[in-house]
C-alpha cells in the first residue's frame, strides 16, 4: 500500500475547483450546503444548549447569575427561531447566513455576558471555543464566506472591546488568530475532498442513465426526464425526433456484429457532437435513438436534423457508408404521443427511399 500523501490528487482537485464556472460552483456550493446540512443543524444546537451551560463557569466567577442569565438564555430564544425557519427556508445560500447569524448570536450572547463578569479574561478561552462552532459552520460554506465571517468574528471582538475593554486582548488575539489560519487551511482542504465526492458522486449518476456502446442516454435517462408524460423543467417549445440506421441488419449481415457496434458507438458520438447542451440523446432500442430538443420550435428542430443526416451521410470517416432516416414531431405535452407520431414520420422516411427527414402529419 501507498503510504505517502498523494499532492497530484489535490493539485488535479485545485484545477478542477479553479476552472468550475458560476454555475458549476452554484451547484457545488449548493450540494456541499445540503451534505453538510444535518451536521450543521446539530452543531447549531449544540453550540446554543453549551452557550447557555457556560452558565456554570459564569456563577463561579461572578459567584451569582444575575444578570448574565439574560444574554446566555435569551440565545435559545433565538434558536427556537431558527429551528422554525430551518426547515421552512428552502434557498442554500439564505441557510448558510442564518447558520452564521446564529454562530454571531452565540458570539455576541459571550461578549454582552463578559460585560457584566467581574474577571473578563476568560473571554480569551470563550472566543477560542467559538473557533469550533465557525469550523462547523463552515464545512457547508463557500470558503470565501467562511473567510469573511472569520473577519466579522474579529471586528466584533474589537466592536466590543470598546465596552468590554478586555484586559488581554493581545492573548485573545493571539491564541485566535493561529486557529483562524489553521481552520481556513482545513475548510479549504475539505472544500476540496467534498469536492472530489460530489463529481463521483456525479459521475456514478451519470453513468447509471448513460448507454455503454454510444455513450448517449438510456432509458432510464428518458425515464428521468419524463414525469406524467410530460418532460420535466422544460420551458420552451421543444421538437422530438425518431432516429433509425437505415439498413443496419446488411451492415451486420456483411461486415459482422463487431462492426455494426463500431457504427453505433461513432453515430452516439457523431450525435453528441451535432446536438446542444439543452438537447437530450437517447438509445431508444438497438440502432434506434430519441433527440429531444428543448427550446426549440419544431421547424428549427427540423432544419437542424436534416442538416445533421445531410452531414453524416457525407462524413468520411464513416467506418462504413451509413445513413440514418428521422422522424420529426412537435412537442404537445403529451409526450407519448408526440413520440408515436416522430416515429410514424419516421417509417414515412423509410418508406420515402430513407435517408430523409420526415415530419408528423397532425392531419392524417
Ligand atoms: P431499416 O432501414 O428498415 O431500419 O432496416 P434495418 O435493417 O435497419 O432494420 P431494423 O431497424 O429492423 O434492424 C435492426 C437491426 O439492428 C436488427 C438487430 O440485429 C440489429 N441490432 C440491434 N441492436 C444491435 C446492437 O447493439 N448491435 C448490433 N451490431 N446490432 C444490433
Ligand atoms: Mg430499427
Ligand atoms: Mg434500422
Amino acid at each position: 500500500m501507498n503510504n505517502s500523501i498523494d499532492v497530484q490528487y489535490f493539485k488535479k482537485l485545485i484545477n478542477i475547483y479553479n476552472n468550475m464556472d458560476d454555475d458549476s460552483i452554484a451547484k457545488y456550493a449548493r450540494y456541499k450546503s445540503e451534505y453538510y446540512r444535518l451536521f450543521s443543524y446539530i452543531a447549531l444546537i449544540i453550540g446554543s444548549v453549551a452557550d447557555v451551560g457556560y452558565l456554570v463557569s459564569d456563577y463561579l466567577i461572578n459567584g451569582t447569575l444575575w444578570p448574565v442569565i439574560i444574554p446566555r438564555v435569551s440565545v435559545l430564544f433565538f434558536l427556537a427561531i431558527y429551528l422554525i425557519l430551518e426547515s421552512k427556508v428552502s434557498n442554500y445560500k439564505i441557510k448558510i447566513m442564518m447558520n452564521y447569524t446564529m454562530v454571531h448570536i452565540v458570539l455576541w450572547s459571550t461578549m454582552i455576558t463578559v460585560y457584566f463578569l467581574k474577571d473578563k479574561t476568560h473571554f480569551a478561552e470563550g472566543s477560542y471555543t467559538l473557533n469550533l462552532f465557525l469550523f462547523a459552520i463552515g464545512l457547508g460554506a463557500r470558503p470565501g464566506i467562511a473567510l469573511l465571517n472569520y473577519l466579522i468574528f474579529f471586528g466584533e471582538i474589537f466592536l466590543t472591546d470598546l465596552f468590554n475593554h478586555y484586559p488581554n486582548l493581545d492573548i485573545v488575539m493571539s491564541l485566535n488568530i493561529p486557529v483562524c489560519i489553521g481552520i481556513l487551511v482545513g475548510l479549504w482542504a475539505l472544500n476540496l475532498t467534498t469536492l472530489d465526492h460530489y463529481l463521483t458522486e456525479n459521475m456514478l449518476n451519470d453513468a447509471l442513465v448513460t448507454d455503454n456502446l454510444t455513450k448517449v442516454g438510456n432509458r432510464d435517462k428518458l425515464d428521468m426526464i419524463v414525469k406524467d408524460n410530460k418532460l420535466k423543467g422544460m420551458t420552451g417549445p421543444a421538437t422530438i425526433s425518431m432516429i433509425d440506421v437505415d439498413l443496419f441488419k446488411d451492415i451486420n449481415d456483411t461486415y459482422g456484429h463487431e462492426m455494426g457496434d463500431f457504427v453505433l458507438s461513432y453515430l452516439g458520438n457523431f450525435m453528441r457532437e451535432h446536438t446542444r447542451v439543452g438537447d437530450t440523446i437517447i438509445r431508444y432500442g438497438g440502432e434506434e435513438f430519441i433527440i429531444i430538443m428543448d427550446k426549440c420550435p419544431v421547424d428549427d428542430g427540423f432544419e437542424r436534423l436534416d442538416r445533421m443526416r445531410e452531414e453524416l451521410s457525407v462524413r468520411r470517416d464513416r467506418p462504413v457508408d451509413f445513413t440514418i432516416s428521422i422522424g420529426v414531431s412537435e412537442y404537445t405535452e403529451e409526450f407519448d404521443q408526440d413520440l408515436r407520431e416522430a416515429d410514424s414520420a419516421m417509417y414515412d422516411a423509410k418508406r420515402a427511399g430513407r435517408n430523409k427527414v420526415c415530419r408528423a402529419d397532425r392531419n392524417k
